[in-house]
């Protein structure tokens, strides 16, 4: 008898849109994944990467890519061995335990993730401020929004996006600054689209790039990198000259505009023009649609955030709407679209080192004090913790003698890579608490197995503020626990060391438990969900404040903001540029960008979504200029690293512009330390959020003697191994870069690789990791000096080795994977007739 196939209305783990999903399993295994029509934020319809979430959770990948069991060994260059819980957390709570004793406890730390649920983040949370005792707990959201966090602080008095989705359906003009909604929030971008289409609503797009967003603008302002500051300031100034400003409600609800106006009024609208180049009409035609709008509403993310002035980009924006009266109506308002699936949860939660549960500051001795009453300790640490990038340059020098990294991968994501591998190689004990093998479990000293979508409940914030219900559908393998209990255990066992009186208050029967308790302290403040539970969240989503039993869709409909005195504030902003310029050493800025069907480091996503080979693109001027063409192979240096990269031309890029997607670290680019090697880390002075959108680089092109490039069709059961052997085969060279294909049923690898010389054993060894049989035909082409090794099963084309002594002699390896991916009848076919598209270019 077939197994009943069973449906679980959940959450998508990946962007911030928040989307409903319902996860279909038969007995123990996730099956698939449709939308939930009933959720608001996304009425059934899921991007490609909600729609293959199954594909991540299939027996395969659970066997080959997660992890399992409590692993643990005694010195770095040691092989893991298994451990059972109670041992993992004895060894955890003794290290912990001594650190505190001897060097106090802010010598520990704890680095969480926008990726956790809310009951995760509040466990975690009270473990390091009541148990600990240190406010050292920071989390990977600090690369992503906290800019934002304190724009709206600045601004509107508190952390809280005043929008629902539906304005994006309502706003007469869009304004998406620093963001790309097409790739990065597919379905909210395509309610943005649909809605234009029915009502003819404007859409103003400010990107350096001409992005798959900004393509479907009325009005593209392709800026200089780093000059938002100077565009949001003219655009503003233009509304001033031209009366387009609402002088009544700048005089009814908000202060300080005098003073912002003078200093806007001293950026002349030429000089703006001419910092930006963006053109003078441009700027004055964005600001008349934005001002002019019945409703108008903007969109941000990355691109104002992640920058040295990312707060000041934020709270720019902001004034925009203040400044217009564009705020607390239907389709109006300053929108933050958050790139984690609940970095909201973690703001709203306190956990990152600059806030503290229900939007309390602890800097302010009065929320110390009440939470230090709600958790009934002496006191909550009045020390200030340490951010993401000062919690690792602490680790590096040596102050820092443990940390626990749980769901996320800082040996990946963080920048300045060469500095945090320091750092975690100085480390005296490494925590990683995580569901996917990734490139930080490999440094750790403990390895806990961790549950992860599908297998965990709990609640979730979207960037509407939108709280939802993330369920299991099936068990955990092996002995992976859910995040929220593997922090409560470990605080029961350090409790135990160090303070047994609170050892009882980490006991919780559920994540339903956590939350009860967690909501008390959101009672009274601009997030209120006091009596807000589970049975009401499983009736559909709510937006918070939950008051009188019923959710807010939009903040400050009244005009009475979070301040003191209930007036918006117009913030004094500094303008400037980014913190390094581009020199005459390195001529380009590099930005970092995303794909539509790739997640961040592609632990889970690249299980199952296609990840071409990383490459660096460059507008073409720029390349002639340089003298290089498009896939020669360059060296890519900052000033914090470098990177050996193909060029790709993209007309997409203004001139002296570069960008590198941002999923790649040294899993895909074996034998480097990812695209991170390159990204810096000046910080924005009040949100401490690094600038990755803006990297100084030079380009030098290299010459290596041997250039080759595996490309074959494996089984998807078959990749995990496969690209494991290749990391580690690939690893010495000069150059190399993994990637991955799906295409209907077919899937496999693509490798590419250069060298100073030509590497035979590893020639032998991509033959095997790609079933090419020693007895493939071979194509050894005498006029060109190519060679190509052809594996052909049952009449299709399986797999093909080039290599060359150029770049050029691997460019025709997208052809092959067509050739493989179409599944064509090639058994008729003669050698010649195969390569005889790539013969006829040589
Ligand atoms: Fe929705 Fe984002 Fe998930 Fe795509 S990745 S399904 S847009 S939540």
């Amino acid at each position: 008898m077939t197994t009943p196939l069973t449906e679980t209305r959940s959450t998508c783990p990946y962007c911030g849109t928040g989307c409903g999903v319902i996860v279909q399993a038969r007995g123990e295994q996730i099956v698939g994944v449709r939308g939930d029509p009933d959720h608001p934020a996304n009425l059934g319809k899921l991007c490609p990467k909600g729609q293959a979430l199954h594909l991540t959770a299939t027996p395969a990948v659970i066997a080959q890519a997660r992890l399992h069991t409590p692993q643990v060994r005694a010195t770095r260059d040691a092989a893991f061995t298994p451990t059972n819980w109670e041992t993992a957390l004895a060894t955890a709570a003794d290290r912990f335990a001594a650190a505190i004793r001897e060097h106090g406890p802010d010598s520990v730390a704890f680095y969480v993730s926008g990726q956790l649920l809310t009951e995760d983040y509040y466990v975690f949370n009270k473990l390091a401020r009541a148990l600990v005792g240190t406010n050292n707990i920071d989390s990977n959201s600090r690369l992503c929004m906290s800019s934002a966090v304190v724009g709206y602080k600045l601004t509107l008095g508190a952390d809280a996006p005043p929008c629902s989705y539906e304005d994006v359906e309502l706003a007469d003009c869009v304004f998406v600054a620093g963001a790309n909604p097409a790739l990065a929030h597919p379905v909210l971008f395509g309610r943005l689209l649909e809605a234009r289409r029915r009502r003819g609503s404007k859409l103003i797009v400010a990107d350096p790039r001409v992005s798959e967003t900004a393509l479907a603008a009325d009005l593209h302002l392709q800026l200089a990198p780093g000059t938002d500051l100077y565009l949001l300031t003219a655009l503003l100034g233009v509304m001033l000259r031209d009366g387009l400003v609402n002088e009544t409600f700048i005089a009814s609800h908000t202060t300080g505009f005098a003073a912002l106006a003078a200093q806007v009024r001293a950026l002349p609208l030429a000089e703006a023009a001419r910092i930006t180049r963006v053109p003078a009409a441009a700027i004055e035609r964005a600001a008349r649609w934005f001002a002019g709008a019945q409703s108008s509403l903007s969109l941000w993310c990355q691109g104002l955030n992640q920058s040295s002035h990312g707060s000041d980009n934020s709270a720019a924006l902001i004034h925009l709407h203040l400044a217009c009266g564009q705020i607390g109506r239907a389709g109006t308002g300053p929108f933050s679209l958050t790139g984690q699936p609940n970095a909201m949860g973690g703001r709203e939660t306190g956990s990152m080192a600059t806030l503290l549960p229900g939007h309390r500051d602890p800097a302010d001795p009065a929320d110390r004090a009440a939470l230090a009453r709600f958790w009934r300790v002496g006191a909550v640490p009045a020390n200030p913790g340490l951010s993401a990038v000062e919690l690792f340059d602490a680790c590096r020098q040596g102050r820092i003698k443990a940390l626990w990294v749980a769901c996320t991968n800082p040996a990946q994501s963080m920048p300045m890579q060469t500095s945090v591998r320091a750092a975690l190689a100085t480390l005296p004990f490494l925590v990683v608490q995580e569901a996917f093998a990734t490139e930080t479990t490999a440094l750790a000293d403990l390895i806990l197995p961790a549950a992860t979508w599908g297998e965990r409940s709990g609640t979730m914030s979207n960037s509407e503020r939108r709280i939802s219900l993330s369920r299991a559908a099936v068990a955990p393998p092996g002995q992976a626990r859910p995040d929220w209990a593997i922090a409560a255990a470990f605080a029961r066992a350090l409790a135990a060391r160090i303070a047994p009186e609170l050892a009882p208050r980490f006991m919780w029967s559920s994540p339903r438990a956590v939350f009860d308790e967690y909501k008390q302290l959101t009672a009274g403040r601009d997030l209120d969900i006091a009596t807000l539970d589970y049975a009401r969240l499983a009736l559909g989503p709510v937006s918070w404040p939950y008051i009188n039993r019923s959710g807010t869709e939009r903040l400050y409909t009244d005009l009475r903001f979070a301040t003191p005195d209930g007036r918006a504030r117009f913030a004094a902003i500094a303008l400037r540029g980014a913190a390094a310029a581009t020199d005459s050493h390195r001529p380009i800025a590099l930005t970092t960008v995303r794909l539509r069907d790739q997640w961040h480091g592609a632990s889970r996503s690249g299980t199952a979504l296609p990840l071409a080979p990383a490459a660096l693109e460059l507008a073409p001027a720029t390349a002639t200029e340089l003298g290089l063409a498009d896939d020669d192979l360059v060296r890519v240096t900052s000033a914090h690293g470098e990177l050996i990269l193909p060029l790709r031309l993209s007309h997409t890029l203004a001139p002296g512009l570069a960008s590198l997607t941002l999923h790649q670290g040294e899993r895909w680019l074996p034998g480097s330390l990812g695209i991170n090697a390159l990204t810096g880390a000046a910080l924005d002075p009040l949100a401490r959020q690094p600038e990755l959108k803006h990297v100084p680089v030079g380009l030098t092109k290299i010459e290596l003697a041997w250039h080759g490039a595996l490309v074959t069709r494996l089984a998807a059961d078959q990749i995990a191994p496969a690209l494991t052997a290749l990391r580690a085969g690939l690893a010495p060279l000069a150059h190399a870069a993994i990637g991955v294909f799906a295409a209907g049923e077919q899937t496999g690898l693509i490798a590419l690789a250069a060298h100073h010389e030509r590497p035979p054993a590893l020639l032998l060894e991509l033959a095997t990791i790609g079933a090419i049989s020693p007895a493939a035909p071979v194509l050894n082409d005498a006029r060109s000096g190519r060679s190509r090794v052809l594996q052909i099963s049952a009449g299709r084309l399986a797999g093909v080795i080039l290599e060359g002594s150029c770049r050029a002699d691997l460019a025709a390896w997208p052809l092959y994977q067509k050739l493989i991916t179409s599944g064509a009848d090639c058994s008729a076919r003669s050698l010649r007739e195969l390569f005889a598209p790539e013969l006829a270019g040589s």
